[in-house]
Parts: structure tokens; sequence; C-alpha cells
């Protein structure tokens, strides 16, 4: 009992564990693909795609005044009076005031290359001085060889607002350099854009410029990669990238911070010489990912458990039919001769702590291959079964009969010393001798012969049976239809230990 027990658990711990582990790996195996996949189409797709958007947003802006100045910039009008000697300060003042109201921009200005005048939409002029440090711009521009540049100016205070000069260069009909124009107006895609991702998003977008300064970002400081003005090549995890980012004009990176995978991409934005950084971290995106592998797993448990109590609830089912038939004769449904060996060792053990009588029957259908032959194999299974019958009939509830093998029967008394046995057994005799075994044949009769033996001191199983096993032989040697009780011998049978040769004392009764 203990031991298939014990066997049925490991069975279970066994399925159980082979179950979790195969659908756990499954699970993890799955997450793990999902999760490379969710993390490609970011790298490669999303994020790039996010800061391209932000490109081709910024280009937009910086369109516009690029146009505005290249406009002024070719006008003939500036042109000539520029080349006319500068007469009329006003007019030029008109002029610039004009354009500055017409295109709704904040500045317009003017800077002659003969006089090194700067002239501005609201009419004060200067002179401008290499010496200077707020005009050297125009001796840069001047020494350039584009033909414009984009000069930025952006105050963190205002709400990230950037604030852009397109300085534009002004050539005579011959080619010369003459002077510099340019409008200043505030550049919106950057705040729009910061805007749009703060807070709203949980990706970052920053822009550095080409040295690795922060110069605009999104989200709150504390979050990747630092603060304002602080450099990324010194950010803590973002630095181990810096380098490939500040020389990539457009590239994909990861790096981790605090043990936090970060998905990273850059594009440089050629005309501001900036980059803009989109910044993902990993664990965002697989949240749902992630609370989807736990509603799994969840799912998963719970019907393993259910699987699990149906394969026990069945195995219990399925054991105890099988116990049933193991421990039962079919033919007759009585116990068959093993388990009545455990009951009446069973008993036995008892007998050693507290004695009380116990007595067994064996007994044997008298000529009963004869019923077989005469009457056929079918028949003789049915005699027996209402052999058996009779004879439940007749025992009290205690007392225990078991198919020993073949026409061969016993019965167990509980605390029945021998008369009353041999009482017993006499009273079943009589019963079988008395009731037609086969509706069929209510004329045929069948008798039995019957050993009967109680427990002695020192009695075991096999002196037990032994004994009632020699009584039924010399019942049968007697004549038959019999009951003797066995004598107080015990020598072991040579041929068959437990139901050998029927030889020994005897006292017949009945
Ligand atoms: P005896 O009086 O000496 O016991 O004579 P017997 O013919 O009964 O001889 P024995 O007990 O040695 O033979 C038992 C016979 O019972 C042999 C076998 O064919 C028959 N038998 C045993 N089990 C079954 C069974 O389950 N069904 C049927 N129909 N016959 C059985
Ligand atoms: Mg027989």
């Amino acid at each position: 009992m203990e031991r298939q027990y014990i066997v049925r658990k490991r069975l279970l711990l066994t399925v159980t564990a082979l179950l979790v582990a195969g659908f756990l790996t499954t699970n993890l195996v799955s997450f793990h693909v999902s999760r490379l996949a969710l993390k490609t189409t970011i790298l490669h797709n999303e994020l790039p795609l996010t800061s391209s958007n932000i490109y081709s947003e910024i280009q937009a802006d910086l369109l516009r005044p690029i146009f505005i100045s290249s406009l002024m910039a070719h006008d003939t009008f500036l042109r000539d009076w520029l080349l006319a000697g500068e007469r009329d300060v006003d007019k030029i003042t008109r002029y610039l005031n004009e354009f500055r109201a017409k295109y709704d921009v904040f500045t317009s200005y003017l800077i002659s290359d003969k006089t090194q005048q700067y002239y501005h939409f609201s009419g004060p002029t200067k002179k401008v001085s290499e010496a200077d440090g707020r005009d050297v711009w125009f001796f840069r521009v001047k020494a350039m060889t584009e033909p414009y540049e984009i000069n930025i100016d952006y105050n963190q205070a205002q709400g990230n607002d950037i604030t852009i000069f397109i300085n534009y260069k002004i050539f005579d009909y011959a080619g010369n350099f003459i002077g510099v124009t340019g409008v200043g107006l505030k550049l919106d895609a950057v705040a729009r854009i910061i805007a749009r991702y703060s807070g709203a998003f949980s990706r970052t977008v920053y822009f550095v410029d080409r040295s690795g300064r922060i110069t605009v970002r999104s989200n709150p400081s504390e979050s990747p990669p630092g603060s304002l003005d602080e450099n990324i090549r010194s950010a803590p995890g973002v630095r181990d990238i810096a380098d490939r980012l500040l020389t990539t004009a457009d590239g994909h990176f990861e790096y981790s911070l605090r043990g936090e995978s970060m998905l990273v991409t850059s594009r440089l934005i050629k005309e501001l010489g900036w980059y803009v950084v989109v910044e993902q971290r990993e664990a965002d995106i697989i949240v749902n990912l992630w609370r989807g592998f736990l509603t799994n797993i969840a799912i998963g448990l719970v019907i393993i458990l259910i699987t699990i109590t149906a394969i026990a609830y069945t195995i219990n089912i399925y054991h105890r039919r099988l116990e049933a038939l193991a421990t039962t004769d079919k033919l007759t449904g009585i116990p068959n001769r093993q388990s009545f060996d455990s009951l009446i060792e069973y008993a036995i053990r008892l007998r050693k702590r507290a004695p009380r009588p116990l007595s067994v029957i064996l007994f044997d259908i008298d000529q009963f291959k004869e019923v077989n032959d005469t009457l056929g194999h079918l028949k003789g299974d049915e005699a027996i079964q209402s052999l058996v019958a009779v004879v439940k009939g007749r025992l009290r509830e205690t007392d225990v009969p078991c198919r020993w093998g073949g026409d061969e029967f016993m019965v167990l008394l509980e605390g029945c010393p021998l008369e009353q046995a041999l009482a017993v057994a006499e009273d079943l005799r009589a019963a079988v001798g008395a009731h037609a075994v086969l509706p069929s044949e209510p004329d045929r009769r069948i008798t039995i012969s019957a050993g009967v033996a109680d427990l002695h001191e020192g009695d075991n199983l096999d002196t037990l049976v032994s004994r009632a096993d020699r009584a039924l032989y010399q019942a049968k040697a007697q004549g038959r239809n019999r009951v003797l009780a066995a004598g107080a011998g015990s020598e072991p049978n040579p041929e068959r230990p437990r139901a050998g040769a029927r030889v020994g004392a005897l006292a017949q009764t009945g």
C-alpha cells in the first residue's frame, strides 16, 4: 500500500514537473522570440521613423526663413542700394521692416561689407567690428564658401524656444561679396516636437550638438540620458555609445543604464549641426508582452492543476478497481486466496497480542469432475456460484469465505473454537447437500467434504492450513460428504506444504 502510494505520488510529481517544465519552456521561448522581434521593429523601424519625422519637420520649418533670406539677398533693390552708396537709410529700414512684417519674423537686418554698417528693421544702425564678440558671425559668414548659414541661439528659459538666424551672403552683379542680409525667427518645430514628447510617450527625444552637449530635451532631467547642457560623453550609460553616435549621421544603438536596456536612434540634422536622438526604455515596450506572458503562465498553471487533479482522480479510481480485481475471485465475487492469505496472517498476528480462538474450514466439492463431465464446464461454473451463495447464506458476517482454488474453499471463523467451527462446517455440508445446485437439474445434488482446524499456539498460516488440509483428505478418504476435525499433529507435508497429502491423526464428527 505504502509503496503504491509512493509510486503514484512520484508519477503525479513527474507528470506535473514535465507539464510545468514544458509549458514554461515554450512560453519562455515564445516570449523571448517576440521580445527580440519587437525590439528589432522598434530599433530598426519605429525609432528611425520617429527621428526621420522629426528631421523632416525641422527641415520644413527651416525652409521658409532660408527662402526669405535668399529672396532678400537676391533682391536687385537691396543690391542696387548697397552699390549706389547706401544713401537714404530710411528706405532700407522700410524695406527690412516690410519683410519682417510680411513674413512674420522677429528681426531682419543687413550688413554692408564696404561700410561695415549694420542696418536693422527698427532703424538704429551701428558699425560691426571684428573685435566685438557679438559681431564675429559677420566675418565668419564672409569667410565661408556656402551661400548662407543657420545660426542657432536657443534659450532654455523660454520653453525650448530656439531662435535661428539665417545669414545670407549678398553678391554684386559681378559676383563680388558686398554684404550679408538675414532674418531671425523662432524655430517652432523643435518646441513642438519637444512638447509632444514631454511625458506623453515613453520615449525621450533630445538634441545634442556635435560636441555631444544636450541642447534641448523632452522629458524631466531625471530620465536618461542626463540634464540639459550635460555632455552625453560623460552621462552614465549613454557615454558608452556617445562616440559612435556623434560620428554616425544615421544610426541605432543600445546601451544599458542601471541594468535597464535603452534603445536609441540618432540622426544628424546638418542644417542645425545637431543630432536628434530618440530613446526608448526596452522595459516599456515589453511591458505588455510581459503581462501577456504572466497571464499565459497563470492560465497554464491553472490548467495543469486541473489536469493533474483529473489524472490523480482517475488513477485513484482505476487503482481501487485494480485492487478489487486483484483481491476478488472473478467467478464467485468472494475473496481469492491471495487476499485471504493476508487476512488470515493478520488475524494470526493479532492473536500474539490477545489470544482468541480462531478456526478454519477447508472444504472441497465431491466428484466435481463428474459434474463438469456430465453437464459441461459452464454448468459447473454455475454450480460453483450457486454453492457459494448457499455457503454465504449460512455464515455469520464475521466469517469470511474464500475461493482457495478450483473446487476448494476456505472459511475463516473469527473468535470461533474448534467445536463451534465443526458445527458450522456440518451446517454447511448439510445445507449444500440439501440444495439443488442447478435450477435446470432439480434432482442433481452435490456434496462437499470438509477439514476443520483451530489455531494452536505456535501455529503459522502453513501449519494451520496443512492440518485442515489433512483433515479434508481424510474426509475424502473416508467416503466424502463429511466433516473431520484436524488432529494435534502438524508435521509439514513434503509434497504440498499448504494443501498436501491428507494424512495425520484425525477425529471424526457429524
Ligand atoms: P474429489 O471428490 O476427489 O474432489 O473429486 P473431484 O472430481 O472433485 O476432483 P478434484 O477436486 O481433484 O477436481 C476438481 C475439478 O474441478 C477439476 C476441475 O475440472 C474442476 N474445476 C476446478 N475449477 C473449476 C471452475 O472454475 N469451473 C468448473 N466448471 N470446474 C472447475
Ligand atoms: Mg473436488
